[in-house]
């Protein structure tokens, strides 16, 4: 009789009594001299084998006895019941046992770099360099199922909402979505250069104009930025496309998948997402990405902070800046040397410094107290709604440094009050993004988003006399702090799209070199479209509890945006170089 082979990972007390071919890594040996136990792991889980002496043929017992850790074995035996004190409560198949009749090796391991367990205590480059093992770990290999759920289900929304999943280049023109790109030299046109998408962004706009209304792809995408705990040089994005759209449908597409796609992990999210205007969200939180599972809002101090010939206050007023404050609720308990944390954190986030005031005991102590009006102190106090224990954090800077700074210490002081609901998934969708931001040191505009991104109808004829004001058609999609995902209704109109370009600084002539493929199609009957791209890594190690995106990635790089693994970036023959048009660099003899 030949057996089918059987996942180990899955047998139950119901099981007893049947024969069974496993096919797995040796997890673990005990020998305890008249029975042998290997634990065999497969993706299904892992089964403990006994090897009784007594009834086991001699040469499975000497097999089991040579076993070692992450050998490839196929092993019969039949299923059966453990004695009651036997059984472990920690593995799903604890109350079976496998009584081997027969043993052989599929392949033998050396010994591995580190035990391939949950917990291991190998550092995370050794985890990478042999990333194969790494992932053989059950903890590494749930990631990936419930990665593959979520792909799926994001799948099935969008294809049952009549979206088409069309692949689009990976060697393309540059995309301005703000990185670097990454370049590749073409051989055959030696001396000119595609670039690795950033997005789709101007692929999908092209298939609305051709007529396929809901497009989306899990797009991988690439950016050469530096590289931060959070972010991967090559990622991969749900993005989509559609037509005719108010900003109303594609937020309805986003929340049905993400709704879907939590629901794998076991998350409950409820729809819809409340809403938040941009210039509400710095107001309130000092960021465009607030944490909504606590309040603790910001307050303007402005008003308060006014007239006080206070040095620091007056300063940024007078420059144009700003006075904000952040109640901390129990705050005076904070100790000096903690203060000096949070002042440290202040600058790290662009504020040139930090004030605070304490409120304990009937009693006002603060730095700025000797240098305030009389009562002073107390009405910046009252305006925060200060009350007695409670500590307040006043920054007096430009407006986006005082905010940087606020939302930082905002996070920080939510995680050590405890005001943190780690069980709670606060979604939001943020909106009227300004449409432009401008650099001072160029002295000139940039698009917040990408330069396809629509404005307000209602702020239109602003867009040359003060494009600061003017506001995006653009909406991001948060929770708990992070960003998921940007999109924006875009600019369907030629001559729309020429202006927002000029006031760019694009002149005509570069819009056409580098985007008159899309000027030129706006030009052919565009229908009103928009949409909006999510990370996908990113919602993957939410929903999985991962700590960093690289456990929810099979083959990642490092912060330094290495593949410990393959060693790449490598070097590469001098002949390949010289297709291209390269002369071998000149290296040192070793
Ligand atoms: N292309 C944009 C991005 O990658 C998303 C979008 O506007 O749809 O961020």
């Amino acid at each position: 009789m030949t057996l089918d082979r059987q996942p180990g990972g899955l047998l139950r007390a119901s099981d007893a009594g049947r024969t069974v071919l496993l096919k797995g890594w040796v997890a673990r040996r005990r020998d305890l001299g008249e029975l042998i136990f290997l634990t065999v792991r497969d993706r299904s889980g892992l089964v403990q084998v006994v090897f009784d002496k007594a009834r086991c043929p001699p040469d499975a017992v000497s097999g089991a006895s040579e076993a070692r850790s992450e050998d490839v074995v196929a092993i019969t035996g039949e299923v059966i019941l453990r004695g009651e004190g036997q059984r472990n409560k920690d593995l799903p198949t604890g109350e079976v046992e496998v009584l081997a009749t027969g043993l052989e090796f599929l392949s033998r391991s050396e010994t591995p770099p580190f035990v391939v367990e949950n917990r291991t205590n190998a550092t995370e480059e050794l985890r990478l360099e042999y990333r194969y093992l790494d992932l053989r770990r059950p903890v590494m290999q749930k990631n990936f199922v419930l990665r593959d759920e979520i792909a799926f289900r994001v799948r099935k929304v969008l294809h049952e909402r009549g979206f088409l999943e069309v692949e689009t280049p990976m060697l393309t023109r540059s995309t301005p979505e703000g990185a670097r790109d990454f370049l590749v030299p073409s051989r055959v046109h030696r001396g000119q250069w595609y670039a690795l998408p950033q997005s789709p962004q101007l692929f999908k706009q092209m298939l609305m104009i051709s007529g396929f209304e809901r497009y989306f792809q899990l797009a991988r995408c690439f950016r050469d930025e530096d590289l931060r705990a959070d972010r991967q040089f090559e990622f991969t994005q749900i993005d989509l496309e559609m037509s005719f759209p108010t900003e109303e449908d594609i937020f309805d597409a986003v929340e049905a998948f993400l709704v879907e796609a939590f629901a794998a992990a076991g998350i409950a999210v409820a729809r819809p997402f409340p809403r938040l205007i941009f210039k509400d969200a710095m107001e309130r939180y000092g960021t465009d990405r607030p944490d909504l599972r606590y309040d603790l809002p910001l307050c303007n101090l402005g008003e308060e902070a006014a007239g006080t010939g206070f040095a620091p206050f007056e300063k940024a007023l007078a420059s144009g800046g700003t006075v904000r404050g952040l109640r901390v609720p129990g705050g005076a308990a904070f100790s000096r040397k903690r203060l000096d944390e949070l002042t440290e954190k202040a600058r790290e986030h662009g504020a040139g410094g930090l004030l605070w005031a304490k409120s304990a005991a009937g009693e006002i102590t603060s730095p700025a107290k000797k240098g305030l009006p009389e009562g002073r102190l107390e009405r910046l106090l009252a305006k925060a709604g200060v009350a007695d224990g409670d500590l307040l954090l006043i920054v007096a800077d430009k407006e986006s440094a005082a905010f940087a700074a606020l939302a930082a210490l905002r996070a920080e002081a939510a995680r050590e009050l405890k005001l943190i609901d780690e069980s709670r998934y606060a979604f939001c969708w943020v909106t009227e993004f300004p449409l432009l931001g401008f650099d001072a040191e160029s002295q000139s505009w940039f698009p917040m988003n990408h330069p396809f991104t629509g404005p307000r109808e209602e702020d239109l004829d602003r867009l040359e006399s003060d494009p600061g004001s003017v506001r995006a058609r653009a909406y991001d999609v948060v929770v708990n702090g992070w960003e998921l995902g940007s999109g924006s209704i875009r600019i369907h109109r030629a001559d729309l799209q020429e202006r927002v370009f000029r006031v760019l600084g694009i002149g005509e002539a570069e819009g056409k070199e580098r985007f008159g493929f899309l000027l030129d199609a706006l030009k052919y009957g565009a229908p009103p479209h928009g949409g909006i791209a999510l990370g996908l890594d990113r919602i993957c190690a939410i929903a999985a509890g991962a700590t960093s995106l690289r456990d929810v990635i099979a083959f990642p790089k490092t912060t330094s945006g290495i593949d410990l693994m393959t060693k790449a970036p490598a070097d590469v023959f001098p002949q390949q170089l010289r297709e291209l048009g390269f002369e071998p660099p000149v290296r040192p003899e070793k």
